[in-house]
């Protein structure tokens, strides 16, 4: 069990700060995933977390004692890597006693540690096997189990997952939301994948360029994801980003592009630049659906995935995607209509690309306006 306290970490690469200034608290028996795009910088934060790497400034603090200068096998934390480097001349029994012989701990309690993990794990019957006797997600639970072995405080894990196929992954995936569920223990995740993300998190980071631009749980980053960054990022198809003007009408705050208008809240707002942002699944037809956007588009194409259809549409100068169970029946070229509700409608500032709230409850969201929504 651990609480792991981040501060001010920075990594600098000849020139390149790979991870610059992070501050992060990871609570005791969290499941922190760390997520972004390639090169952003994740695999060196864990590094750096694991004792591998050492920082060029900052520091770490496990349960209270700053480790920053502990070597890695001090720190009583467990990685799981992507390849799982398992010894391919040792049976999985030995490959999971192996780190308690590192530590000379005693063969009778090795055995014992050995067979509950194996239990835990639903390794039992293949102890005796080589890794090359194994399947591929099978040989990734031995590497799982090689972590449990040694009781760590907390398991570090680098996109453990990448190398089984589709359908062990899904399976896998479960097994380590229940394993982390069972074990109460804190668990730190690499991934780029957003499914992993969303399905095991119980805080998601998302980085971008050494820097976190947004840490909360899977429903914050999806419903307020804080900046356009995150809103593309997560989702798939991802948001639609649309550049827009926002003023106000009436008494009512509008925003609008062209094939694309939004009546968003009572109130007044001076005329700015603005994105509005929509999830392709929060955009429905406007006939069955009443809402504050309304989207004027032309169909360009239509990719039919059996449970739901994706509607990819010109409206004025964007092109945005619609995906739902209720656009069968539409032909390239048709005419549409869409629409969606207040709370699905995101805004961000261009310039900075940050969220505009309009009723501002964190200090950190600069607030567009505090106003009540217009009833739809
Ligand atoms: P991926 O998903 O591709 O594994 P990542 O988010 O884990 O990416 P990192 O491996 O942490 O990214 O790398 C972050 C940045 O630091 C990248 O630009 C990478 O090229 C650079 N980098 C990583 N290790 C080193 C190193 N030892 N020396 C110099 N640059 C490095």
């Amino acid at each position: 069990m651990s609480r792991i306290e981040i501060l001010g970490l920075t990594q600098q690469f000849k020139g390149h700060r790979a991870v610059d200034e992070v501050d992060l608290v990871i609570e005791d028996g969290d499941f922190v995933v760390l997520l972004g795009p390639s090169g952003c910088g994740k695999t060196t934060l864990l590094r750096m977390i694991a004792g591998l790497l050492e920082p060029t400034a900052g520091r770490i603090v496990i349960d209270g004692q700053d480790v920053t200068d502990l070597p890695s096998k001090k720190r009583n934390l467990a990685m799981v890597f992507q390849s799982y480097a398992l010894y391919p001349h040792l049976s999985v029994a030995k490959n999971l006693a192996f780190p308690l012989a590192v530590l000379r701990m005693p063969k009778e309690e090795r055995d014992t540690r050995v067979r509950d993990v194996a239990a835990t794990l639903g390794l039992d019957k293949l102890l005796q096997r080589k890794p090359r006797e194994l399947s591929g997600g099978q040989r990734q639970r031995v590497a799982v189990g090689r972590a449990l072995v040694r009781q760590p405080s907390a398991y570090l894990m680098d996109e453990p997952l990448s190398n089984l196929d589709a359908k062990l992954r899904t399976a896998t995936r479960q097994e380590l939301s229940e394993l982390h569920a069972r074990l109460a223990a804190t668990f730190v995740y690499v991934t780029h994948d957003q499914v992993e993300a969303m399905t095991m998190a119980t805080k998601i980071v998302v980085l971008d360029a050494g820097r976190i631009e947004q840490a909360g749980t899977p429903e914050e980053i999806y419903h307020r994801p804080a900046s356009v960054f995150v809103a593309g990022f997560v989702g798939a198809p991802p948001m639609n980003l649309v550049p827009a003007v926002a003023g106000s009408a009436a008494g009512v705050v509008t925003a609008s592009a062209s094939g694309m208008d939004a009546r968003l809240w009572q109130g007044e707002v001076d005329e700015r630049d603005v994105v509005i942002g929509v999830r392709p699944e929060h955009l429905r037809v406007a006939d069955s659906a009443t809402g504050a956007l309304r989207v004027h588009g032309v169909v360009e194409r239509i990719e039919n995935l059996g449970s739901e259809q994706v509607l990819y549409l010109r409206a004025g100068d964007a092109l945005l995607t619609a995906r739902g169970d209720g656009l069968g029946g539409y032909r390239r070229g048709d005419a549409i209509v869409l629409g969606a509700a207040l709370e699905r409608i995101h805004l961000f500032d261009p310039e900075t690309g940050r969220r505009l709230e309009w009723v501002s409850d964190s200090d950190e969201l600069p607030a567009i306006e505090a106003s009540v929504p217009i009833p739809a």
